[in-house]
């Protein structure tokens, strides 16, 4: 079945509101294993909207449309699907009277336009919307099918999961799992998996994000079983590769990866940090639980304390006696454009007295945000 999302509304392309309903849907017809081709947003005029669903009737077997639904002129949903399908909107009493109720209900007035809500042309069905006054329009014309649903997140989320996706014919699931990696760049990892990357299931697709460079392994498959099949076997073929880059996967953050090394090894730690202004101290403290290894932290202003990174992490162990102590500190390099920094971080490990110092360059605006990614990196290495 290929599927194609029509938002429609122009407070979405005056970029008043981001498309979230799109995201939405998407990841839900991805989950059902629905092959989504198409997705498109229109504004509320009449002509346009009905030129985006003829479109989507010659080439989409799954029309989904939201917004456009509501009580006022300009929206025009249900105007051009009777115009696609040359039909006509009538009231439909039963429909009219659930309004009335909703009104009464609140003690709010309902007014003469709202009864264009409880239209529906021969051919269309109503879905219910349990938290809003339009309720969705279903229509299926032998191979197509049209579902119209309301335009607020809300509305359109309980209107799909309690009244559309169960009634969905599902041909087939969709999986992922995502690699992730550090200390490598997005186009050496995709010259190193040139091999899978062409393949058509599982995909093979390669990214990069703040915190590293993603795999994502995604198979279609008739089930989970064999879905989740499929993928170990690339996940397999991808560690062969680049096992040594990759530090997690799925929903692990490098700073949840470094938690659980922590607790794990019963170990507990402090930090310093110029360069990165206490960035590395955000990301570390939000990990739930810190308080179990996380001895605290000292954000000193480079210019006021000159300090090198080894001389930092001895004044953090000084200070709070964590096992393993950070320092990290930046220079700006003069003269380099893109103008860049070199950042160095040292770790004491007060069970051994050694102190392990390593050093990147980076590009100055990204140095507090790919500094701290770098920290954490190195933080990783010891304890993996
Ligand atoms: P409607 O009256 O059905 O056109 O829905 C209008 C309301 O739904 C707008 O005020 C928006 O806040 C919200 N809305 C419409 N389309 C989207 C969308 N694609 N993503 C997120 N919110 C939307
Ligand atoms: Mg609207």
């Amino acid at each position: 079945m290929r599927a194609e999302i029509i938002c429609v509304g122009s407070e979405l392309l005056l970029g008043d509101i981001a498309d979230t309903n799109t995201q939405y849907l998407a990841q839900r017809l991805a989950a059902l294993g629905i092959d989504l081709h198409f997705s498109t947003s229109v504004g509320d005029n009449l002509e346009r909207l009905l030129d985006c669903l003829r479109r989507a009737m010659g080439r989409s077997d799954l029309i989904l449309t939201t917004g456009g639904l509501g009580p006022t002129d300009d929206d025009l949903t249900r105007e051009a699907i009777a115009a696609l399908l040359h039909e006509t909107p009538v009231v439909n009493e039963k429909l009219a009277d659930e309004l009335r109720r909703f009104f009464e209900l609140r003690r709010m007035e309902m007014t003469p336009n709202n009864l264009k809500q409880a239209s529906l042309i021969p051919s269309a069905r109503a879905i219910p919307n349990r938290r809003g006054t339009a309720p969705g329009w279903c229509i299926s014309t032998g191979t197509r099918h049209i579902i119209a649903m309301p335009g607020p997140p809300g509305e359109l989320h309980r209107m799909w999961e309690e009244e559309i996706e169960p009634r969905l014919r599902r041909d087939a699931v969709i999986r992922s799992r995502t690699l992730k990696l550090f200390d490598i760049s997005e186009s050496r990892v995709d010259v190193l998996l040139k091999t899978l990357t062409p393949a058509a299931n599982p995909t093979v697709a390669v990214y990069a994000k703040q915190d590293g460079i993603y795999v994502r392994i995604t198979a279609k498959a008739r089930n989970d079983e064999a879905a989740w099949t499929s993928i170990a076997s690339i996940e397999t073929q991808v560690r062969d590769i680049l096992g040594g880059f990759i530090w997690g996967s799925d929903e692990e953050t490098q700073e949840s990866v470094i938690a659980a090394l922590l607790r794990s090894h019963g170990l507990t730690l402090a930090l310093g940090e110029t360069i990165t202004g206490g960035r590395l101290s955000a990301l570390l403290t939000a990990v739930p639980g810190n308080e179990g290894w996380f001895l605290g932290s000292l954000i000193p202003v480079a210019h006021v304390h000159p300090l090198t990174a080894p001389a930092l992490a001895e004044q953090v162990e000084e200070l709070f006696k964590p096992d393993i102590a950070l320092g990290v500190c930046g220079i700006r390099l003069a003269g380099e454009e893109p103008e860049m920094d070199e950042i160095t971080i040292a770790i004491r490990d007060r069970r051994t007295g050694a102190t392990r110092t390593t050093s990147h360059r980076m590009r100055r605006d990204r140095v507090r945000t790919l500094g701290a990614y770098y920290a954490l990196h190195e933080l990783r290495r010891p304890l993996d």
